[in-house]
């Protein structure tokens, strides 16, 4: 049997998809690519394409492999190995397509490195639930963070960890969370590109693993709408032209750097806009409300949960360096949204505000649910959209964040989320949720 690899691309809807060939392909596919359509980039996560979208039936692209970033693990339990090369969309005289979200990414970073000398170190930690293949009404789920949670997985965990130590993507840990059947895979920082690769990767090697076990597993925002949210927390870090960590400065408010400070009042400041870029599908409005650890205002944060912007803790035990460790997760992201097109989104407004030299936000701490009006207003506290509507809505109507992409990438997004608002229609938020539980 030919193995076969996947030169993959992640669309709007945030699904992987891409082209299998053999090696010898692949190795030709890396000088002019392989065929692609315009228009799949406005596919919804239900296989349909929106008659309104700037593509229609015509053109063609390339999809160029990237050898550099391949992720290959033969441990999944399948017969062949999972080897998934990321693919950039290319126009036929190769230059860059304005619909590749992975190359929106590229050029956020480069241009904070350009305006500024900083890069971005990310990671993604994301959390999932193991679903059975059957449902079992009298299966009585495990405990949060229990041991028995983890080994009632039998094979999953162990395996799972060792397939993301082969493809490369220096998993932390898969770990049981506090839902019933939830759990949480996280990975080691890297660069701001290769943390968004291996963020859809490592969500590709779950479900096979899953698969492969006869179970499912679902990364969708809310799967129930009782049940708990399953987040996507967007780690990161500013690191000097040198590599060195630039984030933090002991004698500033919660640790934070002038320009870290800076970025993260940009991000705040367009944050009621971003939010529809890193939480892109109706029931991510459900996850994103108070008391659900998810993040529901503008709201800066020293070590809390609640927070959309959390500084998170240092160790200094042993006497470690509190700098290497120091970062800022975005927590109002799920797995609907794609992961390229939200760090852009993330970066672009962070890399305003160090242009701008906006003061650093205020740390705030409290209930924003027991604040009144004008201490919200005082604490710069405003609350996220609360339905996809209203975020796509917030999103056309500014101009200054639709112009840190291209027109077409943003009428895509549009046209691909009012069609999923469409198919949507009618339904409660129960048939919501399972819809996009069964997707994602
Ligand atoms: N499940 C929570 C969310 O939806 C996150 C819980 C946590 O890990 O802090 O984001
Ligand atoms: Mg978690």
């Amino acid at each position: 049997m030919t193995p076969l690899a996947h030169v993959v691309t992640t669309d709007l809807a945030a699904i992987m998809r891409g082209r299998p060939v053999s090696e010898e392909r692949l190795q030709k596919a890396a000088a002019i690519g392989l065929g692609w359509v315009p228009a799949n980039l406005c596919l919804t996560p239900f296989n349909s394409i929106p008659g309104e979208n700037p593509w229609g039936s015509a053109g063609d692209l390339r999809l160029v492999p990237d050898l550099s970033a391949r992720f290959s693990t033969s441990s999944t339990g399948a017969e062949t190995p999972l080897d998934l090369v990321m693919g950039d969309l290319v126009e036929l005289d190769g230059s860059p397509w304005t619909g590749c979200t992975r190359t929106q990414l590229k050029d956020a970073l480069a241009a904070l490195k350009k305006a500024t000398g900083l890069s971005v170190v990310a990671a993604f930690e994301q959390e999932f639930l193991l679903r059975p293949a059957i449902a079992d009404p009298l299966r009585v789920p495990g405990h949060a963070f229990s041991v028995a949670s983890f080994r009632a997985t039998g094979v999953f965990g162990p395996r799972l960890a060792t397939c993301l130590e082969e493809a490369g993507v220096e998993p932390e840990m898969v770990l049981p969370e506090y839902g019933n059947d939830q759990f949480e895979v996280t990975h080691a920082p890297t660069d701001g590109l290769a943390a968004a690769d291996r963020a859809i990767v490592i969500r590709e090697v779950t479900r096979e693993v899953a698969r492969n076990l006869g179970r499912r597993a679902c990364f969708a925002p809310k799967p129930a709408v009782e049940g708990v949210g399953n987040g996507v927390h967007i780690h990161f870090s500013l690191v000097d032209a040198d590599g060195k960590p630039a984030t933090y400065d002991g004698g500033r408010p919660g640790g934070l750097a002038a320009a870290a400070g800076s970025f993260c009042a940009g991000v705040l400041k367009h944050l009621q806009v971003l939010t529809v870029l890193t939480a892109s599908s109706p029931p991510s409005y459900y996850r994103l409300a108070p008391h659900n650890w998810s993040s529901s205002y503008t709201w800066l944060g020293e070590r809390d949960r609640e927070a959309t912007l959390r500084i998170c803790p240092v160790v200094t035990m042993g006497g470690r360096d509190p700098a290497k460790q120091f970062n800022i997760e975005y927590r109002a992201a799920d797995a609907t949204a794609n992961p390229y097109l939200a760090l852009a989104g993330i970066v672009r407004a962070g890399l305003a505000g160090i242009e701008q030299k906006l003061p650093a936000p205020p740390i705030v701490s409290g209930d924003p649910t027991l604040m009144s009006e004008a201490e919200l207003d005082a604490k710069g506290l405003r609350r996220l959209p609360e339905t996809l509507e209203a975020a796509l809505e917030a999103l056309k109507a500014d101009e200054t964040v639709c112009a840190w992409f291209p027109k077409s990438l943003i009428d895509s997004f549009v046209a691909v989320k009012q069609a999923e608002l469409a198919l949507m229609a009618g339904k409660d938020k129960a048939e919501i949720c399972a819809a996009y539980g069964d997707r994602y």
